[in-house]
């Protein structure tokens, strides 16, 4: 297996280096200004897999905020909260088909509640959820399942939060919505702080593979084989980055790539493999976590040169689920 990890590494090695600087025209996200500053050719991944065996590439120390995948996590420990069968009611599964910051899709239909929870509109939802009466009551369990999943307590890019907060006219736009609508069950104001902190927690890419491990386990630390989410709230949370994920690129994430993901506009990836038998040669693959931050962004908000590296490892290694 030394051989295997060492022949993993130059392999990973040499394609973080191909496609490091393939960014084409893409650009770090700007109407976050705090975000403009990140450089565009970083391109960093970290893959944990059986038995804690690591392999990590490229940008791997550059710390970045975790952006839009912090609401698969603020859905978590809302249904660990409130109960998935609550939860279920109050957000639908459905993917939108349209950006992630998309208004139209709350008016288009005779909508009872928002899409799904991967899209702003839903995640705010979510936020107004969440327990406590404050934006930091509101986050604590997050840091504490973060803690729990980590080994340590990640902090708040200030920086970035109040970059966010004080350019948020999209997401104010969307909160006042869902406040006419009576979707929220929070206060407006504590409500979007809440998901402006949530989206300006600090990570690396080694974060992102850790907590992917254990989604890609069913909740379950395959080291200490410590429950940490509940079977099937990771499961839920599997699902709607698989279907709802890269937002309206989803279905050709899923088609080329094939595994739960969920991007955010920072350029951060977190994708969780779930195990089933493939190649017999390579079974560090099996349930693995992947982090993978590409700042430099497509049209839909994801990372181009992230998303083309997993493209590749994802054929050369058989990692699709279907
Ligand atoms: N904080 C960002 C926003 O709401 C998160 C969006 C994203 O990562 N796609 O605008």
């Amino acid at each position: 297996t030394e051989q295997t990890e060492e022949w993993l590494q130059e392999y990973v090695d040499d394609w973080v280096a191909f496609y490091h600087n393939k960014i084409g025209d893409g650009e770090v996200a700007s109407y976050i200004p705090e975000l403009q500053k990140a450089d565009p050719n970083d391109l960093g991944i970290t893959i944990i897999g059986k038995g804690g065996m690591t392999i990590s590439s490229g940008a791997t120390d550059s710390p970045f905020t975790i952006q839009s995948i912090s609401k698969v996590l603020s859905f978590i420990v809302a249904c660990m909260e409130r109960g998935v069968g609550y939860m279920l009611d109050k957000v639908d599964v459905e993917p939108t088909g349209e950006a992630f910051n998309s208004i139209m899709h709350l008016e288009m239909r005779q909508v009872k509640k928002p899409f799904n929870p991967l899209v702003n509109a839903g995640a705010i939802t979510v936020s107004s959820i969440l327990e406590g009466r404050t934006s930091d009551e509101k986050m604590e369990p997050i840091f504490e399942l973060l803690t729990e999943m980590l080994g340590y307590r990640p902090a708040i890019n200030v920086d970035v939060y109040e970059s966010e907060r004080d350019t948020s006219i999209r997401n104010r736009a969307i909160g006042y919505y869902l406040l006419e609508t009576g979707f929220l069950e929070s206060d407006l104001n504590i409500t979007l702080e809440t998901y402006f902190k949530q989206c300006s927690i600090e990570v690396t890419v080694n974060d992102l593979a850790q907590i992917g491990l254990i989604l890609a386990n069913d909740g379950i630390d395959p080291e200490t084989r410590d429950e940490i989410i509940p079977r099937q709230v990771a499961r839920i949370a599997k699902a709607l980055m698989l279907t709802c994920g890269m937002y309206d690129a989803s279905g050709k994430f899923a088609t080329y790539v094939g595994v739960p993901a969920k991007s955010g506009v920072s350029g951060g990836i977190i994708a969780a493999v779930p195990p089933r038998v493939r190649d017999e040669e390579l079974p560090f693959l099996e349930g693995c976590g992947i982090g993978v931050y590409g700042p430099a962004l497509d049209d839909k908000g994801n990372s181009i040169a992230g998303i083309r590296l997993l493209r590749h490892i994802a054929s050369q290694w058989d990692l699709s689920i279907f």
